[in-house]
């Protein structure tokens, strides 16, 4: 291994960023992706620079085991590693899965509080010390980079904590992680756990203390904080703040607050702001969840002034009501850039200042459509460009092709829809009349594809101003038990809808009947 530990050896003031978008991200409702979505997303966090990805949870299910797979061989910088179990099955199945990586690494968990204990997991405290520490030894046989998780630490027994930490320790754990896995804890009581267990473990000095915090009171920026503030050094957490429930700690919150408030943190971290919009923008297309407008850091009203008070301030001196700058995010300033002249010189070039890089995309695609845009609307953003790009990042072997749709309405009579899509190298068509024309069109292609899943959520953005903007529609299909979501950009909006569906059927058919639910488990 050519350098085992970049992540261990690093001042004191250093606090590694872990991504678990890929893995907690993943787990939540309606946010499952396939494996070239996960490399799209694995690549923008190598851009990002984070320290350390959590890829997946590799015994979980062959599709995990396969994306974490292919994210360990396709990463060079940041610690590569699969969550697992305590089980003998899990901690192979993950060493396994990491073995190709620059820097494998492995995350294993068990859950130490009371109440896990007795109703989840049947065991006593002893039996979780036991298995903690056989199966941190087990790992620490083939790889160095063992991080270990107390589950539910927020509500376990100080005490017990301690000891078990300290016997994983003495098995060679390098990262001790203690999770608030419910969102239970507030931000002082926390930070004294993490300082009683600095002080009571013994080894606590050899190794990186981790937090891993929920929202769903509102506080996992704020616990993580409070975590640094005594002693954590590493963070864990996800773009746009996905995760179970109502969320983990959100990345872009958790790095612009030690950034803007080092006066009071002390501490750094090794981020590419600048990378932070177009991850965030990348993650919300990819999931089909659009992020809220008052969202701190990347919403879009998180730099807009709208009170006439506040604007003059901000013309005299930004700094009036703005503590952050937008480019430091990477926010795009929404200026004229490019139209019907620009070469393609020109568009890679965008591209590469939007944070995408252009050998991940089919650039040849992506610049037609940009192409196909400047004919249709005379002012092409840099959303607009980004939006092309994420569309060509996400494209996957489909089954369905959409080839043509032609929607009839007016006042009088009922919208019909004529839709025709490739299957398989041919083309099929069919008619079918609706509610309106999204409607119609949404009965023609379900017919074609021999489908009838049930459409939980359809929502449309337009992606710039005007009538002749880019419109983004979202939506969420649920069949046979698997959701799955899909989007689609164009500036007609029966067709953004029409793409949106056929690629979320493209992904019910990408994951097949095999992809099996993965245990709703984990830190
Ligand atoms: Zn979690």
């Amino acid at each position: 291994m050519a350098n085992p530990n970049p992540v261990v050896a690093h001042a004191d003031d250093y606090v590694r960023i872990f991504d678990t978008t890929l893995r907690d991200g993943e787990q939540s409702p309606g946010c499952t992706m396939n494996v070239e979505e996960k490399i799209a997303i694995a690549r923008q966090l190598e851009r990002l620079n984070v320290d350390i990805i959590e890829a997946g949870f590799a015994a979980s299910s062959p599709g995990d085991f396969e994306s974490v797979r292919r994210i360990a061989e396709t990463l060079t910088n940041p610690v590569v590693l699969s969550l697992s179990r305590t089980r003998d099955e899990d901690v192979d199945a993950a060493l396994r899965a990491v073995e190709k990586a620059k820097h494998p690494g492995i995350h294993i968990f068990i859950a130490t509080s009371d109440i896990h204990l007795k109703y989840k997991l049947a065991m006593t405290r002893e039996d979780v010390l036991n298995a903690a520490t056989v199966a941190v030894m087990r790992a620490k046989r083939h790889l160095d980079y063992v991080e270990f998780s107390c589950e539910d630490a927020s509500r376990s027994e100080w005490e017990f904590m301690a000891k078990i930490c300290s016997e994983v320790i003495r098995a060679g754990a390098r990262i001790i992680n203690l999770p608030d896995t419910t969102g239970h804890a507030l931000p002082a009581e926390l930070g004294e756990m993490f300082a009683f267990m600095r002080e009571h473990v013994e080894g606590a000095d050899q190794v990186i203390w981790s937090a891993h915090c929920h929202n769903d009171l509102g506080m996992a920026v704020a616990n993580s904080l409070a975590a640094i503030r005594n002693g954590a050094r590493q963070v864990e957490c996800t773009i746009n703040g996905i995760g179970e429930r109502a969320g983990n700690t959100s990345m872009e919150e958790v790095v612009m607050a030690l950034k803007t408030r080092k006066d009071l943190m002390g501490v750094r971290c090794g981020i590419e702001t600048r990378q932070i919009y177009p991850a965030s923008r990348l993650l919300a297309q990819i999931i089909g969840q659009p992020v809220p407008p008052n969202k701190p850091i990347v919403g879009d009203n998180a730099f807009a002034h709208e009170a006439g008070i506040h604007q003059d301030g901000v013309l005299k001196n930004k700094l009036t009501y703005e503590i952050m700058k937008p480019e430091d995010i990477g926010i795009p300033s929404n200026k004229l850039v490019l139209g019907k002249h620009s070469g393609r010189h020109a568009f890679i070039n965008r591209l590469q200042e939007l944070g995408v890089d252009p050998a991940t995309i089919d650039v040849q695609k992506a610049f037609a459509a940009f192409k196909d845009l400047c004919d249709k609307k005379k002012i092409v953003y840099d959303d607009d460009i980004l939006a092309i790009a994420n569309e060509e990042t996400r494209r996957i072997a489909d089954t369905f092709e959409l080839v043509d749709v032609t929607v009839s309405s007016s006042t009088r009579t009922e919208p019909r829809a004529e839709v025709t899509l490739r299957v398989g190298g041919q083309e099929r068509s069919a008619e079918a009349s609706g509610d309106g024309m999204v409607d119609a069109c949404y009965k023609a292609i379900y017919k074609i594809a021999e489908l009838s899943p049930t459409l939980e959520r359809y929502s449309v953005k337009s992606i710039t101003g005007g009538t002749d903007a880019l419109g983004e529609v979202s939506c969420l299909v649920r069949d046979n038990g698997m959701t799955v979501a899909g989007q689609g950009a164009h500036s007609d909006i029966v067709m953004a809808s029409a793409l949106a569906l056929v690629n979320a059927l493209n992904r019910l058919k990408s994951r097949g009947p095999a992809a099996s639910p993965r245990p709703s488990e984990g830190p």
